[in-house]
């Protein structure tokens, strides 16, 4: 790889020997690949000089982020180059006039999150792992708790600048609010896991910060007496920034990971609510959402006005797939269904749990029906693992498409989702797909065989 030191310039940025294992997984590790270049970018004109090299020499390349994706989606499958963005994280520019800030894709969202609300603005995609990247972000389409009032990622990109797989640097979009000028080709670069551009810039959406924000807990007696509370509650007008369902047996795997115990230990699931605004609105908010919850069989509405207190009743929430993953190996699955159907969802999931002696543990963004199970392995050999894994992913991923759902809200298909994915997706949409990886990656050297894309063997499509 000579002539990968030759764009570079800089030994201690191409690493080709001993490559640190973590370099070729996801943050579970659980699938590996390998690679022959390990290379940390600086800019743009790197980035199109590597892919323009490989591209000729026919060479694949794994974009990375911070690595903390749960679907395999950074594993080198194919070998290749891996490429690191993480030394490409400036803030490049904040315009207060277009509420707008351009950064480097390797900026990690704490860093990003930190620096706009001290100037007084809000970046509101807040996915569970705040150490990964914006460029990782927005490749993933990444979600989380605020999704209810905010939204995604997606709605907070107004422009990108990408490399295609042939070296081609190209800007999509802008600092425009509106724009309906031909196709939205940033929109199809947003969740593309990597496999139709690296992503060099981005120009961010930012809103002012709220005012004031108010968590609270509302035990329930059972887990469905809570998921169907929540209906009722985004019916209700009052607008809850992140709307959380935990349940019980669940938030005790994440008392006893974090140290901190949530009230009202009797009770069969939770939910959690955070409210953000202008004070007044909050505090009318809670309101309403107090009488409703205690009209409509929740066992108490406990008011989390200590911002410590919420805080680690939150913390409790973040650190649930921490808390599986140090009991057993899992599998993350992160299906969305119409929220009117979640309960329907979670009572299939625990039948099938019953039926197949697989634990799944079941939490998840109650207000956007986007459901987390951990999928357990316990103490399975490799062999039973492998196909009681199979068994009921198969089945849930059934149930989620005949309840109108989908593969996965915010994670990605990766490679772990890939399978189900493909065997549920209309034929239709995935031909769509594919042409499109091919007419951007002919020589499909970009995160091959990843998520849409058909390989031709072994696959159901
Ligand atoms: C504890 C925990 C909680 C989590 N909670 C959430 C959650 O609530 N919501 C959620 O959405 N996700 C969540 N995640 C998943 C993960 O954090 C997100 O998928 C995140 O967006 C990945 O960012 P990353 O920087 O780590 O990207 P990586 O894992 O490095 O990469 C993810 C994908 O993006 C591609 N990519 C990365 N950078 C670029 C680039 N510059 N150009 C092109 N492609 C690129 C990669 O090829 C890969 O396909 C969680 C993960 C953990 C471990």
């Amino acid at each position: 790889m000579d002539w990968l030191r030759e764009i570079i310039g800089d030994e201690s940025r191409v690493i080709t020997e001993r490559i640190d294992e973590k370099y070729l997984s996801d943050t579970l590790g659980r699938l590996k690949g390998n690679a022959s270049a390990l290379v940390f970018v600086r800019s743009t004109g790197e980035v199109s000089e590597i892919l323009r090299a490989a591209h000729e020499r026919r060479i694949p390349v794994t974009p990375r982020g911070a690595g903390t994706n749960l679907v395999g989606s950074t594993v080198p499958e194919d070998g290749g180059i891996i490429l690191d963005f993480s030394l490409m994280d400036r803030v490049l520019e904040l315009d207060r006039s277009t509420m707008t800030a351009t950064v480097e894709p390797g900026i990690l969202l704490q860093d990003l999150q930190k620096y706009v609300e001290s100037e007084g603005f809000f970046y509101p995609p807040d996915p569970g792992e705040k150490q990964s990247t914006i460029g990782g972000n927005i490749s993933s389409n990444a979600g989380g708790m605020r999704a209810v009032k905010y939204g995604v990622t997606r709605d907070y990109v107004r422009g990108l600048e990408v490399v295609l797989a042939d070296g081609t640097i190209m800007t999509v979009g802008g600092k425009n609010v509106k724009d309906a000028s031909g196709l939205s080709l940033k929109n199809l670069f947003i969740g593309s896991e990597g496999t139709l551009c690296a992503i060099t810039k981005c120009i961010l959406k930012l809103i002012p910060k709220p005012e004031f924000s108010m968590s609270a807990l509302i035990p329930y007696p059972d887990l469905d007496s809570g998921i169907s509370s929540v209906l009722e509650i985004l019916r209700a007008n009052a607008n809850p920034t992140a709307v959380e369902f935990i349940g019980r047996d669940v938030a005790k795997l994440g008392e006893d990971f974090s140290g901190v115990k949530y009230p009202r230990p009797d009770a069969g699931s939770y939910i959690l609510l955070t409210f953000d605004g202008r004070r007044e609105e909050v505090e009318d908010n809670v309101k309403r959402i107090r009488g409703l919850a205690l009209n409509t069989g929740a066992m108490e509405y406990i008011p989390l006005d200590d911002p410590d207190y919420a805080a680690d009743i939150w913390k409790v929430r973040g650190a649930l797939v921490k808390a599986v993953e140090a009991t057993s190996e899992q599998e993350p699955v992160d299906i969305v269904v119409p929220i009117s159907r979640t309960a329907e969802f979670i009572r299939y999931v625990k039948d099938v749990e019953a039926k197949t002696g697989v634990r799944m543990v079941s939490f998840g963004h109650a207000g956007d029906g986007n459901v987390h199970l951990c999928v357990v392995r316990g103490e399975r050999g490799e062999e039973e693992w492998r196909e009681k894994l199979h068994e009921v992913m198969a089945q849930i991923y059934k149930k989620a498409y005949e309840l109108d759902g989908v593969t996965s809200g915010e994670h990605g298909i990766g490679v772990s989702k890939r399978e189900y994915f493909l065997r549920e997706t209309h034929r239709e949409n995935l031909a769509v797909m594919n042409s499109i990886k091919d007419a951007l990656d002919p020589l499909h050297i970009l995160n091959d065989k990843k998520s849409y894309i058909l390989s031709g063997e072994n696959d159901n499509a």
